[in-house]
């Protein structure tokens, strides 16, 4: 396949703009006999106009614009890799400022534009056949870590081009870094901001029944996504392992009240895993788990991934998995393969970057 890798921009030593808290950098404008309101022109030129350097930022003062770029640089991160497929799905690796990595991608469909960001570095969650997880979790990404990744990606897309969906489904359990996710989600939504809002984004979950619920209090119309992978606690434990303390049970009650509170149809993620969880069987019982409830199945056929003996479902199997879930009423969908000659499957750049593969 044939895929380019495009160059990028050096590192900056200077800490980040969009680090910084409202109160320290109002004291620094303060300091430079600036007005507090640079603040929100700032984070305009940086969120909706792609400025990527202080000097682009006109109506700033001549002298401002040279105190920042010597205290500070826009953005805190650097494009490391750059890759874009023929179907236009660009994967970048992000090197943050302590030198580790994350991956985001960006999955073009017209008219959709859609940003699949990480919010860890790594993943505690352990599931099997993922590459995110293979060497535990390392830490949580900062709230403008998160957004950055948005900004980037965005600043791919043609000038009048914007991004239209968020999905959180990088690297990482989005509810464990729910915090920072919210805070992040909030800012890309702004008008001044990515104008992304929360019925466009889409928050994937190993299932953390307590912080289900915590997102429903929120009040947010964030559409939540469960990965399910299985239809029973036996199976469901062997390849999530957080299941072992939590249980389908749970995770399930949390969902419906999450559908309660905010009226938001859940969707269950199933990574089809050939020979291991994708015979008619376990459709049977998924769509008997799921009757009766507003519910959506995803089925996500296994993505390769170097090391692991997992393997794909054969498309006979997806055939019938769709068919048993039909006929048990359940709405279901395969997802759709993007950009997969750049390993745009959540973790594998990054791991093959890593072991220098790549
Ligand atoms: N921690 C979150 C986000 C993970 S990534 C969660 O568990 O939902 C989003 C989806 O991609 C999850 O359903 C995850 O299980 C799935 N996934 C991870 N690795 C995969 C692979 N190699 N092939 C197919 N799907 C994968």
């Amino acid at each position: 396949m044939e895929l380019s890798i495009l160059p990028f921009a050096p590192l900056t030593p200077r800490p980040a703009f969009l680090e910084q808290s409202d109160d320290a950098f109002r004291a620094w404008l303060a300091e430079q006999g600036q007005p507090a309101l640079r603040m929100k022109q700032l984070r305009r030129w940086i969120l909706a106009k792609r400025a990527e350097s202080f000097e682009t930022m006109s109506d700033l003062p001549k002298d401002l614009r040279a105190a920042l770029t010597e205290n500070y640089s826009p953005l805190g991160t650097r494009i490391e890799r750059h890759l874009e497929a023929k179907d236009e799905t660009h994967k970048l690796l992000v090197k943050l400022h302590d030198g580790r990595t994350i991956e985001c991608v960006l999955i073009q469909d017209a008219p959709r534009r859609t940003a699949c960001i990480s919010t860890q570095v790594g993943c505690a969650m352990g599931c099997v056949f993922c590459a995110s997880g293979l060497n535990g979790v390392v830490r949580n990404l900062t709230s403008a870590e998160i957004l950055e990744q948005l900004v980037r990606l965005r600043n791919l897309t043609p000038e009048d081009g914007r991004l239209s969906h968020i999905v959180v489904m990088g690297m990482g359990e989005p509810l464990a870094n729910l915090d920072n996710l919210v805070e992040a989600l909030e800012a890309a939504g702004h008008k001044d901001g990515l104008g992304i809002g929360a019925r466009h984004i889409t928050i994937s979950t190993v299932g953390l029944p307590p912080k289900i619920r915590r997102l429903a209090d929120l009040g947010k119309q964030y559409h939540l996504a469960v990965s399910l992978h299985a239809p029973n606690d036996r199976l469901r434990s062997k390849i999530v392992p957080t299941n072992e303390k939590t249980g389908i049970t749970e995770i399930m009650e949390a969902a419906e009240y999450f559908y309660e509170k905010t009226g938001r149809q859940v969707t269950y993620e199933y990574v089809l895993l050939g020979e291991l969880n994708d015979s008619p069987l376990e459709a049977r019982e998924l769509s008997m788990l799921l009757s009766g409830r507003k519910a959506h199945v995803n089925l996500i056929p296994f993505n390769d991934v170097e090391g692991l003996p997992y393997k794909r479902p054969t498309d006979n199997a997806i055939r019938t998995f769709i068919e048993v879930l039909q006929k048990g009423g359940v709405s279901v969908k395969v997802r759709k393969r993007k950009g997969s000659e750049i390993d745009a499957a959540c973790g594998q750049l990054r791991r093959k970057v890593e072991s220098g593969q790549a």
